[in-house]
């Protein structure tokens, strides 16, 4: 049985560095990460389901849940507004789960002030031009947006040296092994495995 507490994870990139498809590999491979599933007002994407990828949600309902504090953090990303509500954060970190928020620069800045032992990722893309290709294959956007996320991006990786680590995303599987490097580390960290093997240890040292 684990009482350990979880760690919390921080993992932001631009839009098209791959985020997301990182994450859920990684996820898929170790069940004892979670992804927090925020709220957002921007349209859902086909494909995306409610309350899977996230909580879509009306202006004024977003607005409500600002003024009760029920977000941990929450930011204006490219015109939407997006948070991380406080609720199945605490519930996830108690029972030893770590937890993945996967927020935009903004929010990251305001978990670290609450929540000091969070670790922070930042993805990057190899270059630019693959950014853009990476954004041109969604097929989803016109020409006008695209040119506008890339602004953007460019400014979401401008705070790449604020995050604790920096993984580029030009090879997957590399970037995967980069990404769970990260998490088997950190479970390595010598107050976490006091906690994970305090009945080891008891024994060890008796
Ligand atoms: P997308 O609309 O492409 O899913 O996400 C756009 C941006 O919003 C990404 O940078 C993503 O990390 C960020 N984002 C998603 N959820 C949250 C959240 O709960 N809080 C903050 N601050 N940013 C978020």
């Amino acid at each position: 049985m684990n009482h350990s507490s979880g760690t919390l994870y921080i993992v932001s990139a631009p839009s098209g560095a791959g985020k997301t498809s990182l994450v859920k590999a990684l996820i898929d491979a170790d069940s004892s990460i979670q992804v927090s599933v925020s709220h957002t007002t921007r349209a859902m994407r086909p494909g995306e389901v409610h309350g899977v990828n996230y909580h879509f949600v009306e202006h004024t309902a977003f607005k409500l849940m600002i003024e009760q504090g029920d977000f941990l953090e929450q930011a204006e990303v490219f015109g939407n507004f997006y948070g991380t509500s406080r609720s199945a954060l605490q519930q996830a970190l108690d029972q030893g789960q770590d937890l993945i928020l996967e927020i935009d620069w903004q929010g990251a800045q305001q978990v670290r002030k609450l929540m000091p032992g969070a670790r922070s990722i930042f993805i990057l893309p190899p270059t630019q031009e693959a950014l853009r290709q990476r954004l041109t294959n969604r097929g989803q956007d016109s020409d006008e947006i695209i040119e506008g996320r890339m602004r953007e991006a460019v400014s979401e990786m401008s705070h790449y040296d604020e995050y604790d680590f920096v993984i580029i995303n030009d090879d997957f599987a590399t970037a995967l092994e980069d990404l769970k490097a990260v998490f088997r580390a950190n479970r390595l960290l010598q107050a976490n495995q006091q906690q994970r093997h305090g009945q080891l240890l008891k024994q060890l040292l008796a």
